[in-house]
């Protein structure tokens, strides 16, 4: 009998990745060189030296990390992930114009004559010429064809001379109140650009699209494929949907291997109890003892926005004096819902931005503990825009996590000051004073309202300042946090918040292999360099999903 002499202990790896700078997230580890992953699980941690002896020459995969950052993967706790438009011109991060008409020119080659061409997300401050573009640069490819792409935030677009003679926009347009037609200081006429309400006097002139089931089936089936394809090329291997979520098309997705991300999913809070007896049997489907499809939590909003003024406040906003915001029900009706759902031992998120929000929702939660009892609920608080001082150490009291997206500060303040006054935004995205009150974040990104990208929120979470950068110490810095406290609460604050920390959100022994690596060291980089770092490695229950080396 011949022994083989390839190794078949348990001490062989499948994966190994060596010579990096792993932040483990473990503060019983906190650095090391190397990892080995066996499976979908992490086997070792430690030196480049100690993991080599897990090689084993036939089977073992290696990535050499030279010396870049490698990380537990991004795990976003708040996303509206969903099937994307395949048809969309996606023109996120784009710093050369041009581009956009090679984009444009790719989607109007696949398309008929008339239909419409739809994008967005472009940023004419990330030009290198940082100038506003201009109906040129679709007109050469799209003369038959409307084009209309809008900016990144949504309050203006660019269209092609299509969309404009079909709108009747010509030169002697005047600007319509509250919006501007943009036009050529030279020539007068009409530059594509139009910005706030005069994006309402568009008339598009498409030619509808007709799609028999099978095309939509096909198209909405593409459409999840993209969405798990940015995902893992950013980074983010868990996303945590407020909601629901079609359960059976993720199902079918990792049957076909195609899975890519761990998904929570979840419904809308209710107080009917043979509604919650159905989720009580969803939840025993996709238990959470699972780690890739499982069901969340129950999602509720107690008021509405701080952009548009809807926010539930204790006092009238500072720019309308007349309103206080807006609560969603009765305090009665919320708190009978939290009550009731919470008997059947299911946890509740609730979207609360305004300061009064924020108190029923700790107030419904207190609630429940008095009716039904302490358990290790992770109740959630989404968003936690607002809060009054005498509300924080309520957080960790009730146990309540802070579910909170730190790209919502950077893009708000602007507007936050006016609308609410210093004092009050004094406890607007207040992480310091959470976490000094002993609370446990867990970080999002609420996209698609602010980008997926990491590095978004990992820049708005150390610098409180506009994404081009600004100068000063950024906005209320006192409540900025280092980059360690960052990718913790981008990791294990997010698991923690999905009862998973005590298997996934830290490279360590016996934790899921979701790592990524990326090709900058956030430790020691400027803040400016912060947004452009990038993931080269993306590592799902041990299994490479992507790699930009490919
Ligand atoms: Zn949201």
């Amino acid at each position: 009998m011949v022994l083989s002499v390839s190794c078949t202990s348990n001490d062989s790896a499948d994966l190994v990745i060596l010579n990096g700078k792993v932040l483990t997230v473990d503060k019983d580890n906190p650095l090391a060189e190397a990892v080995a992953i066996k499976g979908e699980e992490i086997i070792a941690v430690g030196s480049t030296k100690k993991i080599k002896a897990y090689i084993n020459g036939n089977i073992t995969k290696t990535i050499d990390a030279k010396g870049r950052l490698v990380l537990p993967g991004f795990n976003d706790a708040h996303v509206h992930f969903r099937p994307l438009d395949p048809d969309y011109v996606e023109l996120r991060y784009v710093n050369d114009p041009g581009i956009i008409t090679q984009r444009v020119k790719v989607q109007v080659d696949k398309s008929k004559p008339g239909e419409l061409v739809k994008g967005g997300h472009w940023d004419h401050e990330l030009f290198s010429i940082r100038e506003w573009p201009s109906k040129e640069l679709l007109d050469v490819v799209s003369p038959r064809n409307p084009v209309i792409l809008s900016r990144v935030d949504g309050h203006s677009v660019l269209v092609n001379s299509y969309v404009l003679n079909a709108s009747g926009i010509t030169e002697n347009t005047p600007d319509p109140f509250g919006g501007e037609i943009q036009k050529d200081p030279v020539t007068k006429k009409p530059t594509g650009i139009l910005k706030e309400t005069a994006m309402d006097l568009i008339k598009t002139g498409a030619v509808e699209t007709v799609r028999t089931a099978k095309e939509i089936e096909e198209k909405t089936w593409q459409g999840y494929l993209l969405a798990l394809k940015e995902a893992r090329e950013l980074g983010v291997t868990s996303v945590q949907v407020p909601g629901s979520a079609d359960f059976e098309m993720y199902e079918k997705l990792q049957n076909d291997g195609l899975l890519t991300c761990r998904i929570d999913i979840g419904k809308s809070l209710t107080g009917d109890t043979s509604l919650l007896a159905e989720y009580i049997k969803l939840s025993e489907k996709y238990p959470r003892t699972g780690n890739w499809i499982r069901f969340g939590y129950l999602k509720s909003f107690i008021d509405g926005s701080m952009g548009s003024g809807t926010a539930l406040m204790f006092e009238p906003y500072n720019d309308n004096p007349e309103s206080s915001g807006l609560a969603m029900m009765t305090y009665e009706e919320f708190e009978n819902m939290v009550v009731t759902a919470d008997k059947y031992g299911l946890q509740i998120g609730v979207h609360a931005i305004g300061d009064k929000g924020n108190n029923w929702t700790l107030n419904a939660f207190e609630k429940a503990i008095e009716l039904n009892g302490r358990r290790d609920s992770r109740h959630r608080n989404e968003h936690s825009q607002t809060v009054q001082q005498s509300d924080f150490p309520r957080f960790a009291q009730l146990g309540v996590i802070p579910s909170m997206q730190p790209t919502h500060c950077i893009s708000d303040k602007n507007f936050y000051e006016k609308r609410v006054g210093f004092e009050r935004c004094k406890g607007a995205y207040a992480w310091r004073s959470l976490i000094d009150a002993g609370s446990i974040l867990a970080f999002g990104t609420d996209y698609q309202v602010e980008p997926l990208n990491p590095m978004e929120g990992l820049y708005a979470a150390v610098t409180r300042k506009a994404r081009g950068g600004e100068e000063g110490d950024g906005w209320f810095p006192e409540q900025k946090l280092t980059m360690e406290e960052a990718i913790y609460f981008y990791t294990v604050g997010s698991a923690y918040a999905q009862f998973m920390d005590d298997r996934k959100g830290m490279i360590r022994k016996g934790y899921l292999a979701d790592i990524v690596i990326v090709d900058k060291d956030l430790l020691t980089i400027p803040e400016n360099q912060i947004m452009s770092t990038r993931v080269d490695f993306t590592i799902v229950g041990g299994r490479i999903v992507y790699s930009s080396e490919e």
